[in-house]
């Protein structure tokens, strides 16, 4: 995300990517918020669109009832089709889901996607002060290089080793937690499931409390929007202790032990039946929910993660910037990830083109990074946590929220809360993205 607005304002950008160029993706939806819209609105030359469209977030009772929680107009893709749309209108790379790449503009700088090398190192150069020099190794040849930049993005995902040298922290912890997902074909799913699940992200809490489960349609194959073709996404939160990480996490096939991630195809299959099973015989889940929890072929699993907001994003005088999950990993309840990497994409843009400071850019990254953590922490203890700790969660986010409205009323400027109001005020923007 971040490249893109980079490229159009005719910088050379290099991604250096650790794994292969075509990604298999873990078949999930990605939430497009606001911060997401405004970056295709200004960088998106595809006008094909890519997300399904939901107006709601409704609880779904456990008689089947439905209570609209929220009203509100948003876009669910996936994974895949966002990255290869990125891919497409960063280097016009050719997949099933853009076949031809988009028209390219005399400005555009030049670009080069680098897959299969790993930064192993990052250091200020030498010779000339100004520059970073990234150590960068060949995974298949082992062969290490050196690439320099006048800036360095580090969009290295919550593990980030980049994070790790500035701040010292490996502190992604697992917070107690899993989420089982899966998709199924709409096609395969039944009228009356089907009514209840359309143009809304659906919540459902079990009768117990103790699990929740979040369903939403999203595009099917190659980023299908055909109705009937799109994928009814599941994915149902549940506590877990170590002792049953331990078996949850152990694969089907070479019984290894994953860490964070078993892919579909991975999970024991008596794990899983009995999971099913246990929510059939106990009437845990609401009607529509069970049906599309039954005709999941392919679940995975995947242990819900988080790292703590930081003290600051840029680094060696603004030269290496944290972005993305590398700069703090937030829990998913809030559909927020995207949005959260796309502020970054925007300020990053607005920094390089020096309307924004080096103290601007880290102040409000790391800030709208705290808010919205606090956030995902309050919403994520509220459904499979203790009371309290959502309670004094909830407190800290509303005390960064009063502070955020009273800044943004002291200095002119949009609050960085992205609820309410705040969210709603650019719907024009929203409208001009062919979502
Ligand atoms: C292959 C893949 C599939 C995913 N599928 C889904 C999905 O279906 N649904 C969903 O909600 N989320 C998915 N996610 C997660 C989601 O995209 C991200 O967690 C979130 O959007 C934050 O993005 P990010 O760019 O900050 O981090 P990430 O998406 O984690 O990206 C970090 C990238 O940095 C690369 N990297 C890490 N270390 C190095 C290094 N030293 N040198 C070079 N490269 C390095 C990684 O290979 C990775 O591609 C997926 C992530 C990946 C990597």
């Amino acid at each position: 995300m971040c490249a893109l607005p980079l490229k159009h304002a005719g910088h050379s950008v290099t991604i250096i990517e650790r794994d292969g160029g075509d990604r298999e993706s873990h078949q999930a939806g990605i939430g497009m918020g606001l911060d997401v819209y405004r970056l295709l609105a200004q960088h998106d030359r595809i006008r094909r669109p890519f997300s399904s469209r939901n107006t709601q977030v409704q609880l779904v009772k456990h008689d089947g009832s439905v209570q609209v929680m929220a009203y509100g107009r948003g876009g669910i893709t996936t994974w895949d089709a966002f990255y290869y749309r990125l891919r497409s209108l960063f280097d016009g790379h050719v997949s099933s889901y853009y076949p031809t790449a988009p028209q390219s503009s005399d400005k555009d700088g030049h670009v080069s996607y680098e897959s299969g090398q790993e930064v192993i190192d990052i250091a200020r150069d030498d010779e000339d002060d100004s520059q970073m020099v990234l150590t960068v190794r060949n995974r298949d040849t082992q062969a290490v290089s050196k690439i320099r930049a006048d800036l360095v993005i580090a969009a290295d995902g919550a593990s980030s080793s980049i994070r790790a040298r500035y701040l010292g922290a490996h502190d992604r912890r697992s917070v107690g937690y899993v989420t089982w997902r899966g998709t199924v074909p709409e096609s395969k799913v039944s009228e009356a499931t089907l009514q209840t699940l359309k143009r809304s992200v659906s919540l459902h809490r079990t009768l117990d409390q103790k699990q929740h489960c979040v369903i939403y349609i999203m595009p099917g194959p190659d980023g299908s929007l055909e109705p009937g073709e799109r994928l009814i996404n599941c994915a149902w939160y549940t506590n877990e202790s170590p002792e049953s990480l331990d078996e949850i996490l152990t694969d089907r096939i070479d019984g290894h032990r994953h860490r964070n991630t078993v892919p579909a195809g991975r999970i024991r299959t008596e794990i899983w039946d009995a999971r099913v099973k246990a929510a059939r015989d106990k009437g845990m889940l609401a009607a529509p929910f069970l049906e599309v929890v039954e005709k999941i072929e392919r679940p995975f699993l995947q242990v819900i993660t988080e790292t703590d907001p930081p003290p600051h994003a840029a680094f060696e005088d603004g030269k290496v910037l944290l972005v993305g999950e590398a700069l703090c990993q937030l829990r998913p309840h809030t559909g927020f990830s995207s949005a959260h990497a796309a502020f970054h994409a925007l300020c990053v843009h607005e920094y390089v083109r020096g309307r924004m400071t080096l103290g601007e850019i880290d102040d409000s990254v790391t800030r709208f990074a705290r808010l919205h953590w606090w956030q995902s922490l309050w919403y994520g203890e509220m459904y499979q946590g203790r009371k309290i700790s959502a309670l004094v969660a909830a407190c800290h986010f509303w005390w960064h929220a009063t502070v955020d409205r009273f800044r943004a009323w002291r200095t002119g400027r949009k609050p960085l809360l992205r609820v309410g109001a705040a969210a709603q005020a650019d719907e024009s923007v929203v409208a001009a993205v062919a979502i």
